[in-house]
């Protein structure tokens, strides 16, 4: 499909590609090796302006789309899905302040994010005991005066101890479960909070993921976003949107693959089957990435995109891991050598599964909108 891009839709997909193959290819796989935090490659994509591409200029965002969006996370995650992760967990958050928040909330925070002055942004819904069945978590916030506090531990924290704001979901009425939750802005260096030790993951090993602790740490209801109750709803809305750039970071390691497929069969031009494997992976990644564009539109046109977003994640994210496999079953030995970095695409794309909702999930939220005949 040859799209008809908009000039910003285009101009966020250059912009992403230039950085994607001057900065981020280069060190993405030591960067790998040694479990390195991309500090100052997001803040040069903050620079960029793609920290906030669905972010109103006013507020130092491109204001470009969801399409725009998913086009620049998909070049971007081809050479480094670890830095993407950081980079579309931030954009998440900031659509979230500028969805939910007042003026104040995004006068205060949204210029910080989308300059790059914090490294990254920090969303925090997960916890040791709730991850598909979030609405279980048991972080409480009691408020206190002008203040709540928070006490609990949030797990698998994309950018921990780097991100200079965490959108915390948090309890603030135990008798309720889903409509119990408010959602919080903590700041990273708030007194109470500690990011504990990075996970040792098997793939995205650049993006740092922590536990969170809260120890009662305090934070002005000034910080609360939106009503109280309303955090849940928070969550899923940013999830809705964050499955769309999942989707398209998992056609970017796909494409990856393939690119390293082709080039497999190009150079073995008697091995048939690595060229019919590369020419299936292309077929697979075009219609992972048709989902994925078909998603971003209809959240473009303010129209409902719950399923065709679970649908995108669903697809592409597994269709990621099967082109990683076909590339590497075409490579052979090959595929196993570091430099070829296609046993990295393998890792990574496997965590695309998980987070922001598993494929079983997934699964999930497509036959239940699909039963209650919700269109698109
Ligand atoms: C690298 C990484 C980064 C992450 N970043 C963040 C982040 O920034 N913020 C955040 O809040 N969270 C984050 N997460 C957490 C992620 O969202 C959770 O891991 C995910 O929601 C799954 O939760 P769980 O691991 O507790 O698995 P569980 O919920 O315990 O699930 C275990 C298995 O059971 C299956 N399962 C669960 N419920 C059902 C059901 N009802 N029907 C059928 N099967 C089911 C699951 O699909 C899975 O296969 C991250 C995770 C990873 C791996």
């Amino acid at each position: 499909m040859d799209l008809a891009l908009t000039p910003a839709q285009a101009a966020a997909r250059d912009t992403a590609r230039r950085l994607a193959q001057e900065l981020l290819a280069p060190h993405a796989r030591t960067f790998d090796a040694e479990h390195t935090f991309p500090t100052a490659h997001l803040q040069a994509l903050a620079r960029a302006g793609l920290f906030g591409v669905n972010i109103r200029p006013e507020h130092g965002g491109l204001g470009a789309g969801a399409v725009a969006y998913a086009l620049a996370v998909r070049e971007l995650a081809a050479a480094c899905a670890a830095t993407t992760v950081a980079m579309m967990v931030t954009n998440m958050v900031a659509e979230a302040i500028q969805t939910f928040g007042d003026d104040d909330q995004r006068a205060r925070f949204l210029p910080r994010i989308t300059s790059g002055e914090w490294p990254a942004a920090g969303f925090s819904l997960s916890e040791p005991g709730a991850g598909s069945d979030a609405s279980s978590l048991t972080t409480r916030a009691v408020r206190d005066g002008d203040a709540y506090v928070l006490d609990g531990t949030k797990a698998w924290v994309t950018s921990g101890g780097h991100a200079g704001l965490y959108l915390v979901m948090a309890r603030t009425n135990p008798a309720e479960k889903s409509r119990g939750i408010s959602a919080f802005l903590v700041p990273g260096d708030a007194p109470g909070l500690t990011a504990t030790k990075p996970e040792e993951k098997m793939g995205l090993r650049a993006s740092a993921t922590t536990q969170l602790v809260l120890e009662g740490c305090r934070v002005p209801a000034a910080n609360r976003l939106g009503p109280e109750g309303i955090g849940f709803r928070i969550a899923m809305t940013s999830l809705d949107g964050g499955r769309v750039g999942v989707s398209a970071q998992a056609c970017g390691i796909a494409t990856a693959a393939h690119e390293a497929a082709v080039a497999y069969a190009r150079a073995h031009p008697a091995e048939g089957d690595a060229a019919t494997r590369a020419g299936e992976i292309d077929a697979w990644v075009r219609a992972g990435f048709g989902l994925c564009l078909r998603a971003a539109s209809l959240k473009d046109a303010g129209r409902p995109f719950t399923r065709p977003a679970a649908m995108a994640k669903l697809y592409c994210t597994e269709m990621a891991g099967r082109a990683c496999q076909h590339a590497l079953r075409s490579l052979g030995l090959a595929g196993q050598d570091a430099a070829a970095r296609v046993e990295q695409y393998a890792r990574d794309a496997r965590i695309t599964r998980i987070y922001e909702g598993t494929s079983e999930v997934q699964r999930i939220v497509i036959a239940r909108e699909l039963l209650r005949g919700v269109s698109a």
